[in-house]
Parts: C-alpha cells; structure tokens; sequence
C-alpha cells in the first residue's frame, strides 16, 4: 500500500489522482484537495469547484477577482428583463 502524500496515511481504500503529468496517492478527498485543489489568489480557500482563472491566477468567484483589479468578471450575465424575478 501507498502511503498518503498528505498525511502519511496507509490506507485499502486510497486512490490516484493524475494531473499535470504527475500521479499522487491520497487517502481521503479531504488530503487531495489539500495537496491539488488550486487557492483563490485572494481569499486563499482551495477551489473545488471550476472557479475563475483571470491572467494566470485563479479565484473562488467574482468578488475575489475584482480584489485583484479584475473586472472583467461578473456573477451573473446582465438580466434582459425576461429572467423570473
Ligand atoms: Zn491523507
Ligand atoms: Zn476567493
């Protein structure tokens, strides 16, 4: 068994990841996410979902970009009056 690249871990149930040519063993998402998930420039959390990437950084969301000076992102495409309220 591999140990965990996070915590050291030895565990039946850990797993791969490959990114970026490299494979890693981890034994819970929780260690993944650690050791992989991108951090928001700003805010520093580790991105999980898609998130925002704006000239070779990445945020967690609009809000956090715009604190970089990028305001080119947005939340929401501007409603035209035919979004329900
Ligand atoms: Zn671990
Ligand atoms: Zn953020």
């Amino acid at each position: 068994m591999t140990a965990c690249e996070c915590c050291g871990n030895t565990y039946d149930k850990a797993f791969e990841i490959s990114i970026g040519g490299t494979t890693h063993t981890f034994d819970s998402f929780q260690c993944a996410i650690n050791v992989l998930a991108p951090r928001c420039l700003h805010c520093k959390v580790p991105i999980i979902g898609q998130g925002m990437e704006a000239r070779g950084q990445y945020f967690c969301c609009a809000h956090c970009a715009r604190q970089a000076g990028i305001q080119e992102v947005v939340d929401r495409a501007p409603d035209r009056g035919v979004a329900a309220p």
